[in-house]
């Protein structure tokens, strides 16, 4: 469902950042939907056309890790002075406000939501990414359909797999149906363990999750045996 700009982890210049888009109508409006705008994605969604006839933007963003966040500043810049669009950016706390101010971005620039109220049903969960810094990932609907979008986590919140299998009563008509997960094939404290990954999920319930943000080529061969789906730039 989701298109991606790039899948790479920090350090995977070839892959580049981590970050997907999706496009739809909203009331008679084109919007443009970002999940992270890191390093090298503002240049990538200008060489793609990628806002091309965009009435309106919204960026999720997961954690302010600059293989994130990095290239958000001149997106913003970028949509004021050239397009006249002031994006909508989904953060549930204020620290993208202290962001923005550090790196010169005005208020009147931008317009951040905590809740999403008004624009998407998201519901964030709190990660443990390794870090003293505020890391989520999200369950949100978009068209109808419940996506996943983990965001960098080392765990996947048990809240969040029963919404995925059915069994939580808010979404047991409509359980997640794209699931789009962080990996990495290192054991660390910052990201999920490929072979951890497995021990959670079915054979079955592997062909429902996408994975992202690889370190290499070797993580998604073995995501790939796994029976996992992997991430692609379109
Ligand atoms: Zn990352
Ligand atoms: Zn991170």
């Amino acid at each position: 469902m989701l298109k991606f700009i790039g899948t790479g982890s920090c350090f995977n210049y070839k892959m580049g950042n981590n970050s997907a888009y999706y496009i739809h109508n909203v009331n008679g409006k084109k919007r443009f939907i970002l999940f992270d705008c890191g390093e090298d994605v503002f240049h990538k969604i200008l060489n793609n056309n990628l806002l091309n006839e965009i009435d309106e933007v919204f960026v999720v963003i997961t954690h302010l890790h600059s293989d994130h966040v990095g290239s958000l500043p001149s997106f913003v810049f970028y949509l004021h002075f050239v397009l006249n669009i002031k994006p909508v950016i989904y953060f549930p706390c204020d620290d993208i406000n202290i962001f923005f101010k550090l790196v010169g971005i005005k208020k009147e620039l931008y317009l951040h939501t905590k809740d999403s109220k008004g624009y998407y049903d998201i519901t964030p969960f709190k990660h443990n990414h390794g870090y003293e810094l505020n890391s989520f990932g999200y369950v949100l609907n978009l068209d109808g359909n419940l996506i996943y979008y983990s965001g960098d986590t080392k765990t996947i919140d048990e809240k969040v797999l029963d919404i995925f299998r059915g069994k939580d009563t808010k979404y047991v008509n409509t359980p997640i149906k794209y699931f789009y997960q962080d990996v990495t094939k290192y054991v660390n404290d910052a990201h999920m363990n490929i072979h951890n990954l497995a021990k959670i999920f079915s054979k079955e319930e592997r062909k429902r999750v996408t994975l992202m943000h690889f370190d290499d080529e070797e993580v998604i061969k073995i995501a790939e045996e796994y029976g996992f789906n992997i991430a692609e730039k379109k």
